[in-house]
């Protein structure tokens, strides 16, 4: 079977590839073990000095590879050197911090000497989406290489050329072969390698419905899992708002990446006060964007990356209006090739509505209206998501409040959600579960063995 990338912006086939044999993804998870057993050998030194190399390239080649990302998957040109740069800092993090995350923890027990000790656990498959095609892989393989555990890789169909030039990065940074390697290979066989003894662990960046597949078969292994899924982030704004910088922000948070990042703020809660004034603004905004070829450095809004992605968020706004919700500006498709979409906003959304509860992946905002922070908290909890939350706020107490009970992995006050690789990254609810970044990004995947000294 052949694995296609594709150009969201004109629609051609940039290249196909053949899947790997099993008997040839056999042979790679075999050399994955081998080279785990070689990486357990390697000092910390050795390992911070390769992954300072994987830094250095992925700043110096991020104009090349950017526009492989630009081409397979849509975003804009200047977006993806900004996400290789991002990724070379989180490389750099972990190549500069592990020697602490992991050093041991002495605690005192009635032994001689206890301690915690951080072990690598082995070979770990990572499951990744198209939609940050190097920031998600590397976030993930950064701490995980640093702690010892070899990679394999399962990128997202669409991005294949991105896949295979990071597996070649970790070669050149002085890493053994085996190291980073990706399969390619369909969805479909992803549960053979989960089965395969020597895989000791697994990651999965994407929807619910693979995220729960890969945990069912897992769960059946006895094989730890972190699970990155989706969201559908609240983005709250009271009457002591900014309210220009929190409509600003809140464009670039709904937008970003073409509107197809998991903690873009995609429900805007918004105080009656000054809601009519804030949504006026946020239309203002939106209507402004630029929309077309992604290389060209004018440009704001790329093309969603498929077909499908754009039909199924079509339905997503007809619905909507069909249950009865109000459109304020843009969320129509554009003529001509590629999967382009004018940036919109909606209010007025019933509950009914597919998108009151659904992700919606796509430059699109929903606007709802509330009369209190209480009222605007339960509006974001009721959501089968909890990835990330945005509140806007100058009064204390409402922050407080916000902090204590919005149900999401992250809260961020005065600011758009983001990640950043001191501190920890997940979600709760069916955004998934373990975190990645920080501290316990590295920690996830180790064995955090008990040692006890006795005389
Ligand atoms: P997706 O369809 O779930 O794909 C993600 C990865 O899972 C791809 O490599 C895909 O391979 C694979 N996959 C799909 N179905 C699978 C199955 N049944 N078993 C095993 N693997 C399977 O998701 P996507 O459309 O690429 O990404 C968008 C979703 O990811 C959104 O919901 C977004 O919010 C979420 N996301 C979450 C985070 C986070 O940090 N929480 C970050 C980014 C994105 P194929 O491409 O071969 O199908």
């Amino acid at each position: 079977m052949s694995i296609v990338s594709r150009n969201p912006s004109t629609g051609k086939i940039i290249k196909q590839f053949e899947s790997y044999s099993d008997e040839f993804v056999d042979g790679l998870i075999s050399n994955s073990y081998f080279s785990y057993k070689e990486l357990k050998k390697f000092s910390i030194n050795r390992r911070t000095k390769c992954m300072m190399a994987v830094a250095n390239i992925l700043n110096e080649e991020s104009e090349k590879l950017g526009k492989i990302l630009t081409q397979e998957m849509g975003k804009t040109h200047k977006s993806a050197i900004a996400e290789i740069k991002k990724s070379a800092l989180g490389a750099e993090h972990y190549a500069v911090t592990a020697k602490d995350y992991m050093a041991d923890e002495i605690i005192k027990t009635n032994a001689l000497k206890s301690y915690r000790s951080y072990q690598p656990l082995g070979p770990i498959l990572a499951v990744m989406p198209w939609n940050y095609p190097v920031w998600q892989v590397i976030r993930f393989a950064a701490p995980a290489i640093m702690a010892g555990n070899t990679v394999l890789l399962k990128h997202a169909s669409n991005v294949t050329q991105c896949a295979l030039y990071l597996e070649d990065i970790f070669k050149r940074a002085g890493f053994p072969d085996g190291v980073f390697q990706t399969l390619i290979i369909s969805s479909a066989k992803v549960e053979r390698v989960l089965r395969n003894e020597n895989v000791r662990a697994a990651t999965l960046t994407g929807s619910e419905i693979a995220g729960s597949s890969v945990a069912a078969i897992c769960g059946q292994e006895i094989k730890p899992t972190v699970l990155e899924l989706g969201g559908s982030d609240a983005f709250i704004v009271m009457p002591s708002a900014d309210l220009e910088k929190s409509a600003a922000v809140g464009t670039i948070a709904r937008t970003q990446n073409n509107g197809q990042s998991c903690i873009a703020a995609k429900r805007f809660i918004v105080h009656a006060e000054i809601y009519e004034a804030f949504k006026e603004k946020l239309i203002k905004n939106f209507i402004s964007l630029k929309i077309g070829d992604p290389m060209n450095s004018e440009t704001d809004i790329g093309p969603l990356v498929n077909p499908s992605s754009l039909k199924e968020v079509l339905d997503q706004v007809k619905d909507a209006l069909d249950c009865g919700a109000q459109l304020l500006c843009g969320c129509k498709s554009i003529e001509g090739p590629g999967c382009f979409l004018q940036p919109g906003i909606i209010e007025k959304i019933p509950m009914s509505a597919r998108i009151y509860r659904e992700e919606i992946f796509a430059p699109i905002a929903g606007l709802y209206k509330v009369k209190s922070m209480q009222e605007a908290i339960e509006l974001a909890n009721d959501s089968p998501f909890g990835l990330g939350s945005s509140v806007w706020t100058a009064d204390l107490d409402e922050q407080k409040q916000a902090i204590n009970d919005i149900e999401a992995g992250a809260t961020f006050i005065n600011a758009m959600t983001s990640s950043d690789p001191r501190l920890p990254f997940g979600g709760v609810k069916r955004s998934g579960y373990g975190r990645e970044l920080a501290a316990e990004g590295l920690r996830a995947f180790c064995n955090i063995k008990t040692v006890s000294i006795s005389e």
